[in-house]
């Protein structure tokens, strides 16, 4: 591992700044991390200190105002949430069915590959097509499953809180683009507005991307065989998997079942989040309310063994 460096400031050289002189625009950590990052991508990445800072560094750094984002529907809802605060600087927003083609007289698309909590896919190829720019917010899929830019997107975006940085300590975000004029006019805007990732966590990203690909097989063959075991399960009445990745969710008949399974697991912890080594499990109604089923519950899958996971789920299940 490349040293973890905190320096703010490096001294210019023979008078002037190096390609390292103030943290906020660029430092070893971040940049080590990027290169990391973009590599696995295939584009050029950019981090940012948790995911919806990268997503408020990308709109408010490549649109205009009066601009219209297509958003998928049933996708993180903390997005939505914040392009409805950023109505007040002129961004609108329309949701739309992300499996089908976009809507017209749209500047930028926002997709979720897989949505979280609803888990559909995208149709990339209808993204493609349509005339605005592409956004996918790959985080349950990470580049081990999808590189969306080789689909045509311009951006891939991820909350490296999840997957990416895997252990439920890191926040980070990152933005990753195919076209290089794109990188350096957001690279500008996220150096003037500050929004920018500290070395610690950024060292801790490159930690954790030695490990992804290893981390998500695992995931992978323990939330495939939680979800046949759900799936056939009497008091479940969905699962929603796409076949890949650690994240799924299911339905049980209500609110009041949620909350007993919520509240009877021993070893799946009971919080929110997703995406590192320990399971957890939350019902989504209390962030999302009836935008998802009141029996919805979300189940982020470990690297625990699949026979003890499945043990939790089934006691809890009663
Ligand atoms: N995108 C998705 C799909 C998410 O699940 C989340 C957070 O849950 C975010 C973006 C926002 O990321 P962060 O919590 O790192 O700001």
């Amino acid at each position: 591992m490349e040293p973890l460096d905190r320096s703010t400031i490096w001294p210019y050289r023979e008078g002037e700044p190096g390609e390292l002189y103030y943290q906020r625009y660029a430092h070893p950590n971040g940049v080590a991390a990027e290169q990391a990052l973009g590599e696995l991508e295939g584009g050029e990445a950019l981090l940012f200190p948790s995911g919806a800072g990268a997503t408020t560094a990308l709109v408010l750094g490549l649109l205009e105002p009066g601009q219209t984002i297509g958003l998928a529907e049933g996708g993180y809802y903390g997005t939505g949430r914040l392009f409805a605060a950023l109505g007040r600087w002129g961004v609108r927003y329309v949701e739309f069915d992300q499996t089908g083609p976009p809507p017209d007289g749209v500047d930028l698309l926002w997709l979720e590959a897989p949505s979280n909590p609803f888990l559909t896919m995208p149709d990339l190829e209808a993204a493609a097509a349509h005339p605005a720019r592409v956004v996918v917010d790959s985080t349950a899929s990470t580049p081990v499953y999808l590189r969306p830019l080789e689909h045509g997107a311009d951006f891939a975006l991820h909350s490296a809180t999840k997957f990416l940085g895997g252990h439920h300590d890191v926040l980070l975000g990152a933005v990753v683009c195919r076209a290089a004029e794109d990188a350096a006019r957001l690279a500008e805007f996220r150096g003037s507005a500050g929004i920018v990732a500290a070395p610690d966590p950024c060292w801790l990203l490159s930690r954790s991307l030695k490990t992804l690909p290893v981390r998500m097989e695992r995931h992978t063959a323990t939330a495939t065989q939680l979800a046949e075991r759900l799936s056939a399960h009497p008091a479940v009445e969905i699962v929603r998997y796409p076949g890949f990745g650690g994240l799924l969710s299911f339905d049980v008949a209500n609110g009041e079942a949620a909350t007993r399974v919520e509240t009877s697991l021993a070893k799946i912890k009971n919080a929110t989040s997703l995406g590192g080594v320990e399971s957890v499990l939350e019902s989504r109604t209390r962030w999302e309310g009836d935008r998802v089923p009141a029996g919805l519950l979300r189940l982020s899958v470990g690297l625990e063994d699949a026979d003890e996971l499945w043990r939790d789920l089934e006691q809890a299940l009663g």
